[in-house]
């Protein structure tokens, strides 16, 4: 263990709990990438949020740039959330029923997302994702699918193959328990590589139902690709009879209100939401052209239900946050932050002469060891990058700033981190890199 240059933080409560939780849990964790395998310590138990501050069991305060890994676009605690959350609170927790919030959040987003003309409220960014994929090959008549090595889009079946995140970050490349018959329906190709696309529609020609890609991959690095790729994305599935599923689980309301799509102004043709839509509860969504929405049931075949799904409570703080999202000036406010953020950190590592690298798009941002100028593929990513992010991880946690438990992990910068916390964010990480290239 190399020596760190600041004393350790207390976590003798944390380390109990975590003692504890594993006798409950596999892992000591009902996810994998709480467990802090790829960093100094045993997981910080959290005790309570607010602004973009987190508090953990022994009482260490931190500045958080993991915001409960995308959600938190406002920070903790939002003032507005929480308000909004307990008035719904006084009406009851879940009906199985319709209710008006439903309409409201729906209504606040497709009149605001020019992409999409109906969607469909479910309760994860895997679930949403998994009906995409039904609807998707349910609306096509063929079964396989296309995705990309290093994107992740939540743990189910079909998707679990050669997965970036938390799998990766075990050195893994997918898991026991998905049957043979489902993987060989995943076709699994490098990102940045059109000729494997091509080849891949060559050799399965009219078998593929979908390409699934993230808005921008973010979830193994950030993978940041030329809008020129995902415009041939949108050609090749077009001319095959393909349907093309951007994941926005991450990219949605974050890179502004209509995600990706925007982004690239690319129009796929079904898109998938998570994380934000729901203001810290869990919410996904999926949607599409009314078209192609018609296919889902009732109106259609393809089954999909849920007994929460559309969680009024859930509801109300997704209308809450998007309301504030959708306000003027959000998005350019908050980007500006970020990328003003970042760049200081660039000047200082370059500077210094480190070998580091800040990626970075809207409020996205991602530290890689690395001297190339781009990564837009995962097998660009050097696996001696995550041993310096092992070290500045735990220089970072003793100087009060939370980052995700693994190099391949993205950070996020809330509306809820003034100058002040920023300037001091930026200290502990100049700080922290010293000890890194020491
Ligand atoms: N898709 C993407 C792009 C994600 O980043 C994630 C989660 O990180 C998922 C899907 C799965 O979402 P959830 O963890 O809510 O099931």
């Amino acid at each position: 263990k190399p020596k760190s240059s600041k004393a350790d933080i207390p976590r003798e409560k944390s380390a109990l709990l975590f003692e504890k939780a594993k006798k409950y849990f596999p892992g000591g964790v009902n996810s994998p990438v709480r467990a802090f395998k790829s960093v100094y310590g045993t997981p910080l138990f959290i005790e309570r949020g607010d602004g973009c501050f987190l508090w953990d069991a022994d009482g260490n305060q931190f500045i958080d740039f993991c915001c409960s890994w995308g959600p938190l676009i406002l920070g903790h605690n939002n003032p507005k959330i929480k308000e909004a959350v307990v008035a719904a609170l006084e009406h009851g927790l879940s009906f199985g029923a319709p209710t008006a919030l439903e309409n409201e959040l729906a209504e606040l987003i497709l009149k605001n997302n020019k992409y999409i003309e109906k969607l469909r409220f479910v309760s994860s960014g895997t679930e949403a994702v998994m009906s995409a994929i039904r609807l998707a090959r349910g609306y096509t008549g063929r079964d396989k699918i296309i995705k990309f090595e290093g994107c992740y889009h939540g743990h189910s079946d079909s998707l679990l193959v050669k997965a970036g995140s938390g799998l990766v970050t075990f050195g893994e490349t997918s898991s026991l328990g998905v049957p043979k018959s489902f993987a060989e329906d995943t076709i699994v190709i490098a990102l940045d590589d059109k000729e494997a696309l091509t080849a891949a529609f060559e050799q399965f020609k009219g078998e593929i139902a979908a390409v699934i890609i993230e808005g921008v991959p973010a979830n193994n690095g950030l993978l940041l690709q030329d809008k020129a790729y995902i415009q041939f994305l949108r050609e090749i599935t077009q001319a095959n009879g393909s349907i093309l599923i951007f994941d926005e689980v991450i990219t949605g309301f974050r890179l502004g209100f209509e995600g990706a799509a925007a982004y690239y102004d690319i129009k796929p043709d079904i898109i998938t939401y998570g994380k934000i839509i729901g203001g810290g509860m869990p919410v996904g969504a999926y949607g599409s052209s009314a078209e192609i929405m018609m296919h889902i049931s009732p109106d259609g075949g393809v089954y999909q239900a849920g007994t929460l799904s559309g969680n009024p409570v859930a509801m109300a703080a997704g209308i809450a946050q998007l309301s504030e999202l959708n306000k003027a000036g959000f998005y350019k406010e908050l980007n500006k932050k970020a990328s003003e953020f970042v760049a200081s950190i660039r000047r200082y590592a370059d500077a210094k002469n480190y070998k580091v690298k800040i990626f970075n798009i809207a409020s996205i941002f991602w530290i890689a060891f690395t001297d190339k100028e781009n990564i837009k593929a995962a097998t660009d990513i050097a696996h001696e990058s995550m041993d310096k992010y092992k070290i500045l991880h735990r220089e970072l946690l003793n100087r009060g700033i939370y980052l995700g438990p693994s190099g391949y992990e993205v950070g996020f910068v809330s509306s809820a981190h003034s100058k002040i916390e920023l300037e001091k964010a930026k200290r502990a990480i100049f700080e922290s890199l010293d000890v890194v290239f020491k």
